[in-house]
């Protein structure tokens, strides 16, 4: 057959801004976002994206400039994925719950030209900038790489009332001034352009700056609206913030199928029941810590489901137990693994029917392993890190997974030597361990720099974990490796609980239901809760530090009896 050349007809840089446009015309009068008593229809939200891209491109934000955004899950922060890309310009949302140092440094590293503050965020951001201007001031002296300071552009909230501002620009008042007809969008000319930067979490390593295509981030909106089967006009809940990895893409998605964006500020148990029953919210994304809020809700803050809602899970490990548990409330889990680096989820756990005949208990387990690899992507699997040989299909034999296929990130910024790490052999490595069953579901065992190793047998907390959730008093639980003199490292678990329960009571029930050698050697009770960041991760980091103490004052303690019996023996020769 005769080579057909490419034209501007048929070859289309792939780019997920083109859903706004498309519902802009198809949903046109349809509900887009809803915050508060704010109500705004897709002409609205195509219109206000279009000014904002014009107000942006007349502020000299050019293409491939840095926009950082540091905003809760409002309209803002919703319009903002769309017109910042239709400026040419890169998307940076910034965690919320991160130090005004760690803050400080992504808008250095990023060179943001312009960052968007929410009220809520002043005092963060204000810390931030000024670390910035010290680094400035700094960099100066040492003649080091010079530092940017951006464009601030607060803001506003109309039903809350403004304290001090920050900026000399206000958001509504940029959209009011963009005019389409003097500055147009950009088009987009590469779809390998990049339309986002988004900063790892750092749970294992320093944050690493997560470059997106245009492409990629068109497949990975595509591939997650058809794994999680969203139909049109799906009523979204913004519990997932749209920080992480830009909302698992459901930014663009939700535009995609004409759905409704419900936006609150703050994801808890009230706001959540109220969202989802004033507005018959069909479906929403959440990391599993979510479902413990759920399921605790006090009585007032409660409402009954007003239809199934569909819950997209992800970010750490569902245990089977809560899965279970959510499920009898009336939501329905489909359950993903994904990475910053893999544009969110990378692997779903896609649902047989002939499961549908199993019982809860078994139908949860099999919903808590991560699953396939999404529609889009080329290929996934479970490897030997150093031979790259396939791991065999027996639900038991651990590797590292690794993953391939167009919605992978572009690459670190500015990062060579961690890309070059990370990118092998025609695979992306994502330093988590796992295993293949022989149905080729793929399951998590866990991070690589979680995994326990104790008297040479590997044990993954991520089991314990399932067990420990099994107890009926165990509201939150994470197990972490603890030194010890010779094992070399056993389970400690740390667990938040509901009511009265002793340490023996949870040690028993381990006993029954997992192999000796895995059984927690310590249970530590945690009363605030187990440390998180605020993308739902337990920190634990943070709990390797307590068991390490833990296990060097035992060790003391152990040591000091020792001396005491020798004294006793000796006195008594
Ligand atoms: P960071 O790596 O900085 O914590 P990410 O949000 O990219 O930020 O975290 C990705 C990691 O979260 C994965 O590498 C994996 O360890 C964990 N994870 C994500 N989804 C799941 C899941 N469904 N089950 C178990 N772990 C998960």
């Amino acid at each position: 057959m005769d080579m057909l050349p490419k034209c501007d007809a048929n070859y289309v840089p792939l780019s997920p801004i083109t859903f706004l446009q498309r519902a802009a015309s198809v949903y046109a009068d349809r509900t887009s976002v809803i915050y508060g008593n704010a109500r705004y229809t897709w002409k609205h939200t195509y219109n206000r994206c279009r000014r904002l891209a014009s107000a942006l491109r007349s502020l000299n934000i050019s293409k491939n400039d840095v926009v950082s955004v540091l905003a809760p899950n409002i309209p803002a922060m919703y319009e903002m994925h769309f017109a910042v890309p239709m400026a040419g310009a890169v998307l940076n949302t910034i965690n919320t719950r991160l130090d005004a140092r760690s803050v400080a440094t992504i808008l250095r590293h990023s060179e943001a030209k312009a960052f968007f503050v929410d009220h809520q965020f002043i005092p963060l951001a204000r810390d931030a900038l000024k670390q910035l201007v010290s680094d400035s001031c700094d960099s100066h002296n040492a003649a080091e790489e010079a530092v940017s300071i951006p464009l601030v552009v607060a803001i506003d909230d109309q039903d809350v009332p403004t304290g001090a501002r920050l900026g000399e620009l206000e958001y509504e008042q940029l959209i009011s001034l963009g005019d389409p007809r003097r500055h147009a969008p950009v088009e987009v000319e590469d779809e390998w352009d990049p339309i986002a930067l988004n900063y790892t979490s750092g749970t294992t390593s320093a944050p690493k700056g997560v470059v997106y295509s245009h492409r990629g981030a068109f497949l990975s909106t595509l591939s997650l609206l058809l794994q999680w089967e969203v139909g049109a006009g799906p009523v979204y809940l913004w519990t997932l913030p749209m920080f992480h990895c830009n909302g698992w893409t459901f930014t663009w998605g939700v535009a995609a199928r004409g759905g409704t964006n419900v936006c609150i500020r703050a994801t808890k148990a009230a706001e959540m029941y109220r969202a989802i029953s004033d507005h018959s919210v069909t479906h929403m994304c959440c990391a599993p810590t979510v479902f413990s809020m759920i399921l605790e809700a006090a009585p007032n803050e409660r409402r009954p489901l007003p239809n199934t809602v569909h819950v997209l899970t992800g970010g750490a490990p569902p245990p089977p137990a809560v899965v279970e548990r959510i499920e009898r409330l009336g939501f329905h889990v489909t359950h993903a693994y994904g990475l910053t680096e893999a544009t969110g989820p990378a692997l779903v756990c896609e649902w047989q029917d002939q499961w549908d005949a199993l019982d809860s208990g078994a139908r949860a387990r099999l919903k808590a392993r991560q699953g396939v690899s999404v529609v889009t992507l080329a290929d996934a699997d479970v490897v030997d890190p150093e031979t790259l040989a396939r791991v065999a299909r027996d639900g038991r034999a651990l590797g590292e997974i690794v993953l391939r296929g167009s919605s992978i990130m572009k690459g670190y910024y500015k990062d060579a030597e961690a890309t070059a790490k990370t990118f092998r052999g025609g695979w992306f490595f994502t330093g988590d361990v796992g295993v293949v069953h022989e149905d080729g579901y793929i399951e998590i065992k866990d991070r690589s720099k979680d995994v326990i190793i104790s008297g040479g047998e590997n044990i993954s907390s991520v089991e314990v974990e399932a067990v420990l959730y099994g107890h009926p008093k165990v509201v939150e639980a994470a197990v972490v490796a603890m030194p010890h003199k010779h094992w070399g490292e056993t389970p400690c678990a740390f667990l938040a609980v509901k009511g009265e329960v002793k340490e023996e009571e949870i040690i028993r029930h381990c006993r029954k239901n997992m192999a000796k050698f895995m059984v927690p050697k310590k249970v530590v009770f945690l009363e605030e809760g187990l440390p998180k960041t605020s993308t739902g991760k337990v920190q634990k980091f943070q709990l390797r530090v307590i068991a390490k103490s833990i296990a060097r004052k035992e060790e003391e303690e152990e040591e000091k009896r020792m001396q005491r019996e020798q004294v006793v023996a000796m006195s008594r020769l």
